[in-house]
């Protein structure tokens, strides 16, 4: 049974005090209210706070991940994080290759593949994020396109390191767009995905892979989503900021 995950992405929100209430709220009513064991809730919080949220955690259905990292692990990289930093402040989860990453900091895959790497190397776990624009949709190429992020920025992995990782994918036209890829458009994506992992890893390994979907989840389409059988929980941005929504996402897997 692979597991399931209800991921958020808070971007580049909330101050401090508005973040550790949400954080808290999240915690304490997934604590509570989220009954299936193989469901994990991870926060992706601004770098400043992850130290400090990262013990208000009293459940283990909860991580806290980083929105990015540098794969180097220390030098003269002003304003960057190494994979070991975030480690020792507690996180476990490392959100990268975001389009907004790839659009607005010119992230290529092979940089994207070099943080795949030294998260693993690290002991923490990759939410690795592909996805197409709109136009590559309406040509035709969306199926090509997301494979070859997979490809450039996972292939280089062992099966046992590929299983430690989880991809997210966010179709670009979705993202913050209020306009969700319908549950079988998605669904089509992961299942090809999933063929194109097993094509290199085969289909036991494909198999174990969490894929979730991101691009306008929230708690009124999560469950139509969630019970597709390629679709493994959401990334989820501005429902995220929504403590009630966010858990009620979390709760949306099918028993
Ligand atoms: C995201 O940024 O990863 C995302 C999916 O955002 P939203 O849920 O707001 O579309």
């Amino acid at each position: 049974m692979r597991t399931k995950y209800a991921a958020g992405n808070w971007k580049m929100n909330l101050t401090f005090e508005e973040g550790q209430i949400l954080f808290s709220e999240v915690t304490n009513m997934v604590k509570d209210e989220v009954v299936n064991p193989n469901v994990k809730v991870v926060m992706g919080v601004p770098a400043p706070y992850l130290s400090s949220f990262s013990k208000l955690i009293n459940t283990d259905k909860v991580s806290i991940a980083a929105q990015n990292c540098h794969p180097e692990a220390k030098g003269a990289f002003t304003g960057e994080m190494s994979v070991g930093m975030l480690a020792s402040a507690g996180v476990d989860h490392i959100i990268i290759g975001h389009s907004e990453r790839r659009e607005y900091f010119n992230e290529s895959d092979e940089f994207i593949a070099s943080k795949v790497n030294a998260i693993l190397a690290g002991g923490l776990t990759p939410i690795f994020c592909c996805g197409e624009t709109l136009e590559q949709r309406e040509a035709g190429i969306h199926f090509d396109f997301v494979k070859g992020q997979l490809t450039n920025g996972l292939f280089q992995l062992s099966a046992e390191e590929l299983q430690k990782v989880v991809i997210a994918y966010e179709p670009i036209w979705a993202i913050g767009t209020g306009v969700t890829a319908s549950s079988d458009q998605a669904q089509e994506m992961h299942k090809e995905l999933r063929a194109h992992l097993a094509s290199k890893y085969g289909a036991d390994v494909a198999a174990n892979i969490s894929i979730l979907y991101g691009g306008s989840v929230k708690p009124g389409n999560a469950g139509e989503l969630f019970a597709q059988p390629d679709i493994d929980g959401g990334l989820v941005g501005g429902a995220s900021l929504d403590s009630r929504g966010f858990t009620d996402i979390a709760k949306a897997f099918p028993a």
